[in-house]
């Protein structure tokens, strides 16, 4: 596994958030660490800045120019969670370059990890949201795009909708964005319905959850939903909006995973690469609040990419995977 990080991610401090807090970064490397003594191979690739034409694929001018200006003046306020210091942008590009670097390691060949904060999938084309400045995924998805990938699989497990990323690429057919969250739940975005428009019509996936489900309930998602599509997709890339707020102990999810289900779905996801012949996955860091968890399910994501897939098949009779199939069917025959 490749990794990607930088020190500099714990300096961004956001005082309107409780919980998304500096201790994530040390917490999250902690994770790396725990799966590299037990025997996974791990690697520190340098990690670099996003440049201004990276970003600049997914977010507008006048945003970037804010979010700079803001920090260069020592902070300031953005959304009603959300606030910038003076290090701030820096750690915001730094994690969108973090999730670059990922891109290049995984389609080198290497399954890679953008471990970094603050987390990006709220963050849209010119707003911040929810925790999140740039949208590294949405960066990470354009940049492999501009080396040359045809399409790409944006995959999201975090407990919340990633509204800022299905809005990026909402009316792009090359983009599928992939996700699975709990609803009704914030930021409120995420309805089955919501399956994309203009030449992005059915390349959006949504499979809303009730409160506390367990791995029950997303085995049957990944395997009555996001794998069939992922499988049909074909994509170039994969890339994964990886977010541990879905763990049993996080303060914020309430859902009823274990740090071993996050394992599970890497190895599950890496497998469904191959088997399109796909370069293995690029995960990006999303949210995760409760420090152990985080540690713990970024170890398991580690160690799963190494691992074999769960045997997971759909039976039926799973409503929220049921409302999702019958949503897709008309634009993927994999799901008919
Ligand atoms: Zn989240």
């Amino acid at each position: 596994m490749h990794v990607y990080s930088d020190p500099a991610l714990e300096r961004h401090v956001n005082d309107l958030s409780g919980v998304e807090n500096p201790e994530r970064f040390p917490a999250a490397v902690a994770g790396v660490e725990e799966a590299e003594r037990g025997g996974t191979p791990v690697e520190w690739p340098p990690c670099r800045p996003a440049g201004g034409e990276e970003i600049l694929a997914v977010h507008e001018p006048a945003y970037l120019d804010r979010l700079r200006g803001l920090s260069d003046a020592g902070g300031g306020y953005l959304d009603p969670d959300t606030a910038m210091g003076p290090g701030s942008f820096e750690a915001a590009a730094l994690a969108s370059g973090a999730a670059c670097g990922a891109v290049e390691s995984a389609l080198g060949g290497e399954p890679s990890l953008a471990a970094i904060r603050p987390p990006g999938h709220h963050a849209g084309a010119g707003y911040a949201m929810g925790f999140c400045l740039l949208n590294h995924a949405a960066v990470a998805a354009a940049y492999a795009r501009s080396l040359g990938v045809e399409r790409v699989a944006v995959l999201d497990w975090d407990v919340h909708h990633g509204n800022g990323t299905q809005d990026v690429f909402y009316a792009d057919g090359a983009v599928l964005y992939l996700s699975t969250h709990r609803s009704p739940f914030y930021p409120g975005t995420g309805r089955v319905g919501e399956t994309g428009e203009g030449e992005g019509r059915g390349f959006t996936a949504n499979v809303p959850l009730p409160a506390r489900s367990g791995e029950d309930v997303y085995a049957a998602v990944f395997a009555g939903v996001l794998v069939p599509m992922l499988r049909e997709f074909d994509p170039g890339l994969v890339v994964v909006s990886a977010g541990y707020d879905a763990h049993a102990a996080d303060p914020l999810g309430g859902m009823g995973l274990e740090a071993g289900s996050f394992g599970r779905f890497a190895a599950l996801i890496c497998a469904a690469a191959r088997e399109v012949g796909a370069p293995p996955p690029a995960f990006v860091l999303e949210g995760g609040y409760d420090l152990g968890a985080l540690t713990q399910s970024v170890a398991a994501t580690v160690r799963g990419a190494y691992e074999d897939a769960p045997e997971w098949e759909y039976a039926g009779g799973v409503r929220p995977v049921e409302e999702a199939r019958s949503a897709l069917a008309p634009f993927w025959k994999s799901l008919r």
